[in-house]
Formats: C-alpha cells, structure tokens, sequence
C-alpha cells in the first residue's frame, strides 16, 4: 500500500543523537529526550534489518566549559576528560545503543579545520566588526556560556548566542542587562572586534524551500520556530570569536580566534559517523557518508533548545559545502520538549537531579525505560514522577506480563511435547499482523512517538494477559489452535517491544522465544513452537537486569 506522506524506506539510516556539553553528569532529563528518543529509532531499525550508523560525541568546545570549570575549580580539560567518562557510563547504564561514541581527539580537530577551510575556500564567510560583551576586569570577552542575560526576544533569562527558552538566537550585545556566569557581580561594557561572520540571509530562499518541504512532517514547536525565524531578517552567525578556548579558527584575518563551537557540530557529525562506521566494520572517511552517492537517510535526534542552529545555520553551512546536491541534508529532524523532575526544573546547582545510575539501583532498566517512553516530553514539557513510575509499572507492565508469561510457562510444563510445534490460525495470524502494524506505526517516522509506542505495548500486554487467563484451564494437548495462537501473539509482542524492552527482549531471544528480526511476513506462520516467556522484576528490585548487569547493546 502507498503511504500518503514519506516515510522510512530501506536505506541506510544516518542517526545523529545530540552532542553533550562535557561540563557534568547526565540525568534522566536528557536520556528522556532526544537520547531514548534515538536509541528506540536504531534498534528498530536494526530488528527491521535496515543499516544503522547511531552516533554522537562530545561538545568539548562549548564556551560552558570554561564557565563551569571556574565554578568547580578545575581546569576545562580536566573536567572534560571526569565529565565525558560519566556521560558514557550514563548512556551505557540505561542501554542507549550508540555504535561509536566519537572521541575529541586530533582527527575531530582535523575534520573541523578541513570543513571550513573547504567553506573558507568557497566564500561563505565574511569579516565583520562586531561590539561584544567585554569584561575590563580580566581583560575577556563575554559570549556564549560566558555570559548570561534577558533574552530581546522574549524576556527570559539566557545565556548568550542562543535562548534555550524561545530557541532564538541573540547575538553580540543583543542579551539586555547581561553578566558574567562566573561571577555575577561582574557586569561587563562592549568592545569591537572584527570576527567572521555567516550571512544567514543569503540562504533564505534554499532554507525556506527545504523547510515548506519537511514542514508537514515535523513537529509543529519546531516548524513554528523555524517560520518565525524565516519571516524575519535572518541574522549573521558568528563563526569565530577572541576567546582562548575553542578550536582555532583556520582563516589569516583572525588570527588567535577560535570557532564558535555551536557551528562545529556538522564537521563533528561528519568525524562521528565515520568512528562508528568503522566500529561496524565500514572504512570509511569523515564525509564520505555525508556524500549523496552514499544514499544514506539523515536524521537529527535533538532537545527543542539546540533547533535554531540544527534547523537553520547548520544545514545552511551544509548548503554552502554542497548540501542537496554533493552531501545530504536531514530527512528528519526530530526535537523534544523539556523533561522536569517530580514537576520542577532538573537543576544541577538546586541539587534537583536523578541519574539513571541512581533510579537504576531501586528499577530496574526495562520499566525506567518504558515509563521514560511514555512520559517522553514529545511535544509539550512533561515530568517524572517516581510515583506514578511505581504505579504505572507495575499496574500496566510487570502485573499483567508477569500473569501472562506465568500461564504460558504452565502451559509449556503441561504440554506432552513441548518441542512441536502448536498450530495458529489464520484469526491469530491477522491479529498479529494488526498488532505489528499499529507499531511499525510507532516506530516508522514520521508517525514515530515514543509516547505511543510505549501505550501500544501496554495495551497489548493488557489484551494477552486477558486472553491467557481465559486460557488458563485449558488443556494445551486437547486444544492447542487457541494457545498457538497466544504464543506467536507474545512472541511478536517480544519482537516488537525489544526497542524499549531491551532486558525483557534479550532474555526472550535467549529462551527460544524469537529470533530478534521484526521483518515483514516473519509471525505471518502457520505453527509455533511454544516457550516460557521470561518475567519482568518489580521496582524496589536491588539486583542487575535480567541475566546480566546493565550494559549497553542486547
Ligand atoms: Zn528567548
């Protein structure tokens, strides 16, 4: 059948998770956004047999670097080398299937240098002089994390560069009654500088096409942003700065400035898939999948408050290098809201935070991962709740699996010969099909959601565990068409919910339950062998996942 929207083809998958700033731990605000959002997207994926390149690495330039490590004291390498170790244990320890964590290391740097060098080339930048903040007390200049102020474009408090509150942009001295983030009592003036600059608006026409094209598909904060920016003049992006940290910048009119780190990131992206390629066995040069020839699909996983530079400089830079015709542009850039703790802010400095580490001693991984889903702030700011996890878990998920893999592992111990195969009818084969279908529809973009995909799985596990006790006094020698039936269903309710379910999924495979493939036509059988589905552990469960510690993969 013919969709009536574009949606996910057979190509390879170019998987971009957001790049995170090295400048402390990660909580469950971030894993619950564009990082789950991302993990779920590469294991279906994969279960459907489509090539996947998951990748991201850290931010090390961000200005926030320095600003946090004068906070804590210590210097912003130290704190990227401590920050970036707990990030990857983070990620690994809720099971977020990244196939190369990029490291920053001298071939990142290169990557960057050459990317805008080659724009450098082409002309698309330019030398402005500029007024920016400037502190006479230490002799710096203020931007980015650097500084902090109200945003001219909607009054909030942000910091510099960009408005994480309206995700506009506010550059040079545009931040009204701006301070340091280090100290606040220091306010600084202005200064000159002459910086390179890119002319945003020389692109409007290519970006306000691109994004008529995708509009339909993306979610409706981000296009309205993005539409807002467009009717406006679109401004020229900073691309170099006088700061001492940073990459330096490889243009002789600037000497001793640095990128602006913002802008890095689609060079970072180029160097990231490259390191994870070649973890999945594929030599390849940074870029060289970027190329169209490459025919990879590309898809940008992110939080709503960094989608002014993915939306527009970033794809308006891959433009200038030949993005659309040479190099892909995003197919899809998917964004999330705010994720907030038991209804407030997640705030490292309030001490208003819960790592996955942390819930995962007292949860364990598989209902984290399910109540994150369904809660996911998908198009409007949601909250954890340690309560309602408690209730929806094991309300809607470990009580009724739980009942139903009890009465399928009886009807398993019961049976003569539980090696033969018990027949399906077509009935069981249709409602599998159906069942399939509706999460496929979860998972296939641009209909993906976690937040249904989650519900769909909870509904289904509702609608068997009903069905088996139905089933319970009945014999499985005398009967079996019933109870073939209600095997596959679980099978492929397995199947389609290793995604989330990645420690349930993992100990189905290794029970014999299915073989880890969600292609089309593969429960769409005559007879299934019976097995006794694994059980879910409930909250307050102290040990590690099911058979086996926490680690990222499976
Ligand atoms: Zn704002």
């Amino acid at each position: 059948m013919t969709q009536p929207w574009p949606t996910d083809d057979e190509r390879p998958v170019l998987l971009l998770g957001p790049n995170p700033t090295p400048n402390g731990g990660m909580h469950l605000g971030h894993i619950a956004g564009p990082y789950l959002t991302g993990d779920v997207y590469a294991r279906y994926q994969r279960a459907r047999g489509r090539q996947v390149v998951f990748t991201t690495g850290t931010d090390d330039s961000q200005t926030y670097m320095v600003a946090s490590a004068r906070r804590l004291g210590t210097t912003p390498a130290e704190l990227a080398r401590t920050a970036t170790a707990e990030i990857e244990q983070a990620l690994c320890a809720i099971g977020i299937s990244f196939d190369g964590f990029g490291p920053f290391d001298e071939q990142y740097r290169h990557t960057v240098r050459e990317f805008y060098r080659e724009l450098y080339r082409r002309g698309a930048f330019r030398l402005r002089t500029v007024r920016l903040p400037y502190l006479e007390r230490t002799g710096e200049y203020l931007v980015e994390g650097m500084i902090e102020g109200d945003c001219p474009n909607c009054l909030t408090l942000s910091r510099g560069g960009l408005c994480e509150t309206c995700c506009h942009p506010n550059n040079y001295d545009e931040l009204v009654g701006a301070y340091s983030t280090v100290d606040a009592r220091d306010v600084p003036g202005t200064r000159e500088a002459t910086i390179m600059v890119f002319p945003l608006e020389q692109y409007r026409d290519r970006l306000s096409a691109y994004h008529e094209k995708w509009a339909p598909y993306w979610r409706p904060h981000m296009v309205a942003m993005v539409r807002e920016i467009l009717s406006r003049p679109l401004p020229e992006i900073p691309i170099t700065y006088p700061l001492d940290w940073g990459l330096p910048a490889p243009f002789p009119e600037v000497p001793g400035q640095v990128l602006n780190a913002w802008l890095e990131l689609i060079p970072a992206g180029m160097f990231t898939t490259a390191y994870a390629a070649r973890r999945l066995g594929r030599d390849t040069e940074p870029g060289e999948l970027w190329r169209s020839t490459a025919n990879m699909r590309l898809v940008h996983v992110l939080g709503f408050d960094n989608s002014f530079f993915f939306c527009l400089p970033h794809i308006a830079l891959l433009m200038a290098y030949g993005g659309g015709t040479d190099h892909i542009l995003p197919e899809w850039i998917v964004n999330n809201e705010f994720y907030e703790l038991e209804s407030d802010k997640f705030s490292t400095s309030k001490r208003h935070v819960l790592t996955p580490q942390e819930l995962l001693r007292e949860v364990p991984r598989d209902l984290i991962r399910l109540y994150l889903a369904l809660t996911a702030p998908e198009y409007q700011r949601t909250t954890f709740s340690r309560a309602g996890l408690d209730k929806v878990t094991s309300g809607r998920l470990v009580g009724p699996w739980n009942q139903l893999a009890g009465v399928l592992a009886k009807a398993v111990a019961n049976t003569a010969d539980p090696t033969a195969p018990l027949p399906v009818s077509p009935a069981g084969r249709a409602r599998t099909a159906a069942m399939l279908a509706r999460l496929d529809t979860t998972y296939e973009l641009p209909t993906y959601s976690l937040n249904r995909a989650a519900d769909t799985i909870l509904i289904q596990i509702d609608r068997l565990a009903r069905r088996a006790a139905t089933l319970d006094d009945r014999s499985v020698d005398a009967d079996p068409q019933p109870w073939g039936d209600l095997f596959l269903e679980t099978k492929a309710l397995l199947a389609a919910a290793a995604p989330i379910l990645v420690d349930l999924g993992a100990a189905a495979r290794r029970a014999g339950g299915y073989d880890g493939v969600l292609r089309p036509g593969a429960f769409d059988v005559p007879g299934t062998v019976p097995f006794a589905p694994p059980m879910l552990p409930a909250p307050e469960y102290h040990g590690p996942g099911l058979g086996g510690s926490p680690a990222a993969g499976g």
